[in-house]
């Protein structure tokens, strides 16, 4: 048997807006005694929730059980900024485009995610949580045009659909000249992150046990896994950990996994006479040409902008480092919406990413009957979903194809060791947060 002892479990702090403005949360079940399953999954994101949706529907005689360390909905999957993406989406790059034919192969897989996911919308009710309005992409410079012409020509040699904005459509739909052009792409779902995450779980809570603020602390793996939390435990001959990168505090990938927080801000409702000032549709994304740059969102009568990444390996973030950033969303929201001067931020927080430096997955069997799905390279929304629920598969073993295909990725490269990750990481940020220019 060997014993995983979890170094840290995760604790997100400062409620995320998107869960601030659903109804409260009925009481949560935390794990007490011990409880039996054929099935243990850890971590009840977007893949650990998938995992479950794919294995209720495999194996829908076994017993499947899911833990989480907090609420639903409380961790990176209720802070997300929620744009499900069909088309590829490369953090590092200055474009998002990567090569031709990993790209065409990337887009079939998101697609199949969004489609698992718009299966579940559908069959729990959760439109207004799941909405498939494309997204656009805004440029403020020349620069950013720029880029995003570079991308639509990336676009039109994988034969996907898009249109071109000019900074007068931009101003029709976000209400701000901010904007000198940008590119619109239809595939993209636009999710009330929490609110989906929370209905996902309701949903499922019916074929699934699902217990909450229940901190896996320990791991003894073997012919039964044990997994133990404070109060309780649960035993379970198979088990997918879906825990993003809380993998490493189990001691997986050591030295692997890139810990970055990026951070939101959303505006208190705005009045009618508010929303009159500003113009433009009532609803929207919007995801800057540059990488680093602002993320905005509007939902109705409030407005959410995220942006700034921050390297944290202690997987935490502080008080003062939402306070900071916070400053930073304020100037960006100024900039854009200047008719809205004097709107407050009604909720700040900030959330933890799980990058690796090859853009690579952590996905695979890595011990007998022990899975994995996480680091999604901040696509989690869709790649989490979409590697949850390749787990279930492979974990079954019914030969679905894109669990070949995922299991030829790479696993993610190895780090810088820490002197130099602990200089570099936050150098590189900067710099290339200081090249986002005006689109952060
Ligand atoms: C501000 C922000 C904006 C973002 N915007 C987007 C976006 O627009 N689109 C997008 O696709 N992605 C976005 N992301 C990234 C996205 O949220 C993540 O990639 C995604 O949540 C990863 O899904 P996951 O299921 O793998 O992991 P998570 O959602 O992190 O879920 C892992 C779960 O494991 C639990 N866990 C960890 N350790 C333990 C333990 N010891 N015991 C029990 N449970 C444990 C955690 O509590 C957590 O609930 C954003 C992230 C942030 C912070």
């Amino acid at each position: 048997m060997s014993v995983h002892q979890a170094v840290r479990t995760p604790a997100d702090m400062a409620i995320p807006g998107w869960y601030a403005v659903l109804p409260p949360p009925k009481a949560p079940e935390v794990l007490r005694g011990r409880y039996m399953a054929d099935w243990v999954i850890v971590g009840a994101g977007f893949a650990g929730l998938a995992a479950a949706r794919r294995l209720s529907q495999l194996v829908p005689n076994d017993r499947i059980a899911v833990v989480d360390a907090q609420r639903i909905g409380w961790g990176a999957a209720g802070r997300n900024s929620g744009f499900m993406i069909d088309l590829p989406h490369e953090l590092g790059g200055e474009n998002y485009g990567g090569s031709r034919e990993h790209d065409v192969k990337q887009i079939q897989m998101n697609r199949a995610a969004i489609d698992f996911s718009g299966s579940a919308a559908e069959e729990y009710g959760l439109h207004p949580y799941f909405v498939r309005a494309g997204k656009i992409h805004g440029a403020a410079t020349d620069h950013g045009l720029r880029s995003l012409r570079e991308f639509e020509s990336h676009l039109v040699g994988l034969a996907e659909d898009f249109g071109s904005l000019d900074a007068t459509d931009m101003k029709r739909i976000t209400g701000t000249d901010f904007f000198v052009g940008g590119t619109f792409t239809p595939g993209a779902v636009m999710a009330q992150p929490a609110g989906f995450i929370r209905g996902l779980a309701t949903g499922l809570a019916e074929r699934v046990k699902i217990f909450e603020n229940s901190p896996v602390t320990e791991l003894r793996t073997g012919k039964e896994h044990h997994v133990q939390t404070a109060e309780g435990e649960i035993v379970a001959p198979r088990l997918i950990l879906t825990v993003n990168g809380h993998l490493e505090s189990f001691g997986f990938y050591k030295q692997r996994l890139l810990h970055v927080f990026t951070y939101a801000s959303m505006t208190r409702t705005l009045s009618d006479r508010e929303q009159r000032a500003l113009g433009g549709e009532p609803s929207w994304g919007l995801i800057p040409a540059d990488p680093m740059g602002s993320t905005i969102r509007r939902v109705g009568d409030r407005i959410v902008v995220r942006n700034t990444f921050t390297y944290n390996p202690s997987m935490t973030t502080s008080e003062d480092q939402v306070r900071q950033t916070g400053h930073t969303h304020d100037r960006s929201f100024i900039a854009r919406f200047p008719m809205l001067k004097g709107v407050a931020m009604e909720h700040r927080w900030g959330g933890h990413l799980c990058l690796s430096l090859n853009s690579a997955p952590a996905f695979g069997e890595i011990e007998d009957r022990v899975y994995v799905a996480g680091c999604c390279n901040g696509l989690g929304t869709v790649k989490g979903t979409l590697y949850g629920m390749l787990a279930a598969d492979l974990a079954v073993g019914t030969g679905e194809p894109m669990v070949a295909e995922a299991l030829q990725e790479p696993p993610p490269n190895k780090l810088y060791p820490m002197p130099l990750m602990a200089i570099g990481a936050p150098l590189q940020l900067w710099a290339m947060q200081r090249r986002a220019g005006r689109e952060l």
